[in-house]
């Protein structure tokens, strides 16, 4: 493998080896990237006149295996007008131009920053193209490339830093189709067609949405657009989603955006697996779609059948689904995905509760079920980024807003003698310590409770909105799981709050 460096200098072009005088770029590092990330190779060098109204090569190598490559580039000289635009091609062909709009991109098999064309990234030498429209006669502009790149498969995100800073509960849909798979929606004649990728967004936009996975059966092709809308839809965050689709169940995996092989022909855990532990690899998460749904020729595939899942192969059950709430007019009907989600507690496995509409028509009137954003997840997250939401899941701390409110809530945390918990958390309870369940409700002003012991149902009424439900229970020093949902005072389920786990002294 030929170094970047050496190899410009054997091109006789002029370098600047010293540390450049302007000081370092000062952009952030992409959240995706750790801060100390180590660039691949840093290529710098300087502008001069003679490249005025030329293009400059800037080479470098790429080895074999690189699944993305990530470019920061910045320049010094711009108070003398200096201006250098930026395009790039691999050792085949042109992979795009950006001019002088942007001082990143990223480029993958899946996608890639709008004007540069995702696809194989082959090994050999690349070349930064530097066109430089103006730099003035004796003038200097000195530039730094950064090159990094990944050499495995990994959760990807569409945005480089968070959308919001601020920690908080954040409400979104996490399953929605687009016509990269059966999405439709109304064509400028009324004609119901496959719906293009930024309807679908824009219509969770209008719900108010905090974040969205687009989760269209199989493939990857919906990840460029993606990339493409994030820097427009600046308040919503666009999850890498997709729903793995397979002929013994439907699963949603969050986080990675290369393709993941769902031809699997057996619902034996060792031979389905392949996929799974590919996501489980790369630090995603998987979901079990719509798992009490029938299978058969009622909805083929449908229904979960692969059992026996290792604990950590999945993060989440989707127990409410839009489009079975709107087939069976019930958010907790025996089609519903409790009964999994449930056995998988029940088996000692820490696993959320979250919903999805599973729309799969972006025109559907807000808040009917099956539209986007009914029903809503609701993640507490450290501020609004991918991997904050993925650990946003795996800490548990979340619950489903049946009908997609903006304003319902629901908290619950738990505390014994010395330790404290929320929802997702355990708390180690010894035979006969009096624990203390407090559950926040808010948006629901009449109702009650469900408190569920190990899925064994205690009700009471919900108190009005801003006071607290408070619980006074006892271990029996055994592992339990306890978690708590909202009901209007019809009976209607409102929230799905997720467990606290009890577990024994130690
Ligand atoms: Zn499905
Ligand atoms: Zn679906």
């Amino acid at each position: 493998m030929r170094n970047g460096i050496a190899s410009l200098a054997a091109l006789g072009f002029i370098l600047s080896l010293a540390p450049l005088a302007w000081g370092k770029p000062t952009e952030p590092v992409p959240q995706e990237m750790p801060k100390d990330a180590v660039p691949y190779r840093t290529l710098t060098g300087t502008i001069t006149r003679s490249d005025y109204e030329h293009y400059r090569q800037v080479p470098f190598d790429l080895p074999q295996g690189v699944t993305r490559v990530t470019i920061r580039f910045s320049y010094g000289g711009k108070d003398q007008k200096s201006v250098i635009d930026l395009g790039l091609a691999d050792p085949e062909r042109f992979r795009g131009w950006s001019g002088g709009s942007r001082d990143r991109m990223t480029l993958s098999i899946e996608d890639a920053t709008p004007g540069y064309l995702p696809g194989p990234l082959p090994a050999g030498r690349w070349n930064l193209i530097l066109g430089v429209p103006n730099v003035r006669e004796g003038a200097e502009a000195p530039f730094e490339a950064r090159i990094f790149i990944d050499r495995a498969p990994a959760v990807t995100a569409f945005e480089d830093d968070p959308l919001n800073d601020a920690p908080g509960w954040y409400r979104g849909d996490l399953h929605m189709h687009s016509g990269n798979s059966d999405g439709k929606c109304a064509s400028q004649k009324g004609e119901k067609v496959s719906c293009p990728v930024y309807r679908t967004v824009e219509a969770a936009a209008a719900r108010g949405l905090d974040f969205i996975a687009l989760t269209d059966h199989n493939t990857t092709a919906h990840f460029d657009a993606l990339r493409g809308l994030q820097g427009a839809f600046d308040k919503m965050l666009l999850l890498p989603g997709r729903e793995v689709t397979t002929f013994f169940g439907h699963s949603n995996v969050f986080g990675p955006t290369d393709f993941l092989d769902f031809r699997t022909l057996s619902p034996t855990y060792g031979e389905s697996a392949k996929w799974m532990d590919a996501v489980k690899k790369e630090g995603g998460i998987v979901s079990l779609n719509h798992a009490g749904a029938p299978s058969g020729e009622i909805c083929m595939g449908c229904g979960w059948r692969i059992a026996d899942l290792p604990p950590g192969t999945v993060q989440a059950v989707e127990v409410v689904n839009g489009g079975t709430m709107a087939e069976t007019g019930s958010a907790d009907s025996p089609l519903q995905g409790f009964g999994l989600w449930r056995k998988l507690l029940d088996s000692g496995q820490h696993v959320t509760a979250i919903g999805g509409s599973d729309n799969h028509n972006a025109d559907i009137p807000a808040v009917r079920p099956g539209a986007i954003g009914t029903p809503t997840t609701v993640v507490y997250m450290r501020n609004l980024s991918t991997q904050a939401f993925i650990d946003g899941i795996r800490s548990g701390r979340a619950f489903i807003d049946i009908d997609g409110t903006r304003d319902r809530m629901l908290d619950i945390w738990a505390e014994s003698e010395n330790n404290k918990t929320t929802m997702g958390g355990t708390l180690f309870a010894c035979r006969g310590a009096s624990v203390k369940f407090v559950m926040s409700v808010k948006g629901v002003s009449t109702g009650t409770i469900d408190l569920l012991i190990d899925g064994e149902k205690h009700q009471f009424p919900a108190n009005p909105e801003g006071r607290e439900n408070v619980f006074d229970w006892e271990s029996d020093g055994a592992r339990h799981w306890i978690s708590a949902n909202v009901r209007a005072h019809d009976g209607r389920l409102l929230l799905v709050g997720n467990p606290i786990y009890i577990d024994v002294c130690p």
